[in-house]
């Protein structure tokens, strides 16, 4: 057995869901976005995106804030999204002003002039159009369409998140991507990220109509604009604050109250769905149901047991547990979460591991001809723990992740 230690083995009890949030000021630069009367998106973006960021450090200070943007600064949207996906961020929160083009209303007729071909005069009445500014108003909040899934899965398959060295042979695998393995986790987490994006984009919402915005609702969309969201490798949502068209909302988004209460909304959804995701984390009771589900489905689909045959370790092995504090158990009883179980090797330190604390091991077995490896993942000192675990394997895509007991040492089921 290889016991791949990580820098401190420490243990995912404590462990956040959200630890960094992207704050993405929607375009900058050179780039004004959307233009009213007498301002531009791109400044009123930049004004909320630094309001709410602000009020993020201050009220959490256990998550990290990251702008893709903090100036008048213009990024193509792909490099935003790299900003994004360096910062190996939990969350993406991309800021937007709507517009609508102006409406024409005839206010009187004229009569003009005009040559027929021949060079003949004549003459004919026309309607007069005034420009009125378009009266559409309210707050949208978008999430990647999901016709535009396999964009994302694209991103994941480029993000630091999943891939970190470009010349790893890992790496080469997950540019492939006809390997089923990396199929099966690009889905798992493109799922889940687009439920949670789902949840997020409901939640501001909610919060919008909740001190008198008009919402237009929580949507879909896959035109150009909205490419920074499929471009980045996690939950990600564009919040369109209202209209800069509309002349009453364009005041009110350059009003220093607006933009408060805008960066107050947003930030009080993200609290509720970060509140949420730690309930589950928490909530030791459900995923113990999961697991348990899970666990038996899979023992249900197993073929029939084969002897397992232990192949010897190549390098000298260091099988002791890590340091985990006082063993509470009174059997000395602790639990593992077996993460895969795959042909494949995966390197030291690979990245596939990279959001899970603690050490990884490998195991080698032998079933039949074929030479096997399992991924087991952490020590814990209680089984709710172990299934706290589980819930997190299973969101960074290790789906098939179930608890194992350990005995004295010995893996007892
Ligand atoms: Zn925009």
């Amino acid at each position: 057995m290889f016991v791949y230690a990580k820098t401190t083995p420490d243990f995912p009890v404590q462990d956040k869901p959200i630890r960094t949030i992207v704050i993405d000021a929607g375009h900058g630069g050179s780039d004004p976005g959307a233009r009213g009367k007498y301002s531009v998106e791109k400044d009123i973006a930049l004004a909320v995106a630094l309001k709410l960021g602000k009020i993020v450090e201050d009220a959490m200070p256990d998550v990290k804030v990251v702008y893709t943007r903090k100036t008048d600064r213009f990024d193509d949207v792909r490099r935003k999204a790299a900003i994004a996906n360096e910062a190996q961020g939990d969350l993406f929160i991309s800021i937007h002003c709507n517009s609508a083009a102006p409406l024409s209303r005839v206010v009187g007729h004229k009569t003009r002039t005009y040559r027929n071909s021949k060079g003949k005069k004549y003459t004919k009445r026309v309607p007069v159009y005034q420009k009125i500014p378009n009266p559409a108003k309210g707050t949208e909040t978008y999430v990647w369409a999901t016709t535009k899934n396999n964009a994302k899965a694209e991103a994941l398959r480029n993000s630091s998140v999943i891939v970190f060295d470009a010349n790893s042979e890992e790496t080469q695998q997950l540019m492939n991507a006809t390997d089923p393995e990396t199929l099966i986790m690009l889905n798992t987490l493109k799922n889940v990220y687009f439920d949670q994006s789902l949840r997020l984009s409901g939640l501001v919402e909610d919060e919008f109509t909740k001190v008198g915005r008009i919402s237009r609702g929580a949507r879909q969309r896959n035109e150009k604009g909205i490419l920074v969201l499929h471009a980045t490798a996690m939950p990600s949502v564009l919040v369109e604050l209202g209209f800069i068209s509309n002349p009453e909302e364009e005041d009110f988004l350059n009003s220093k109250n607006g933009q408060d209460e805008m960066a107050q909304c947003i930030y009080r959804a993200v609290k509720r769905y970060k509140d949420q995701l730690e309930r589950v984390y928490n909530n030791a009771e459900a995923v113990r149901r999961a697991a348990h589900e899970q666990a038996a489905t899979a023992q249900a689909q197993a073929p029939a047991p084969q002897p397992v045959q232990h192949i010897p370790a190549t390098v000298s092995a260091q099988t002791e547990l890590p340091a985990s504090g006082p063993q509470t158990a009174a059997d000395n009883t602790h639990y593992k979460v077996q993460l895969m179980t795959t042909e494949k090797v995966y390197a030291r330190g690979s990245s596939l591991f990279s959001k899970l604390n603690g050490t990884i091991e490998r195991e080698d077995v032998k079933q039949g001809s074929q030479k096997l490896h399992k991924y087991i993942w952490g020590n814990f000192r209680t089984e709710a723990e172990a299934h706290a675990a589980v819930y997190k394997a299973r969101q960074h895509g290790f789906k098939d992740a179930f608890v194992v007991t350990y005995q004295n040492g010995e893996r007892v089921d």
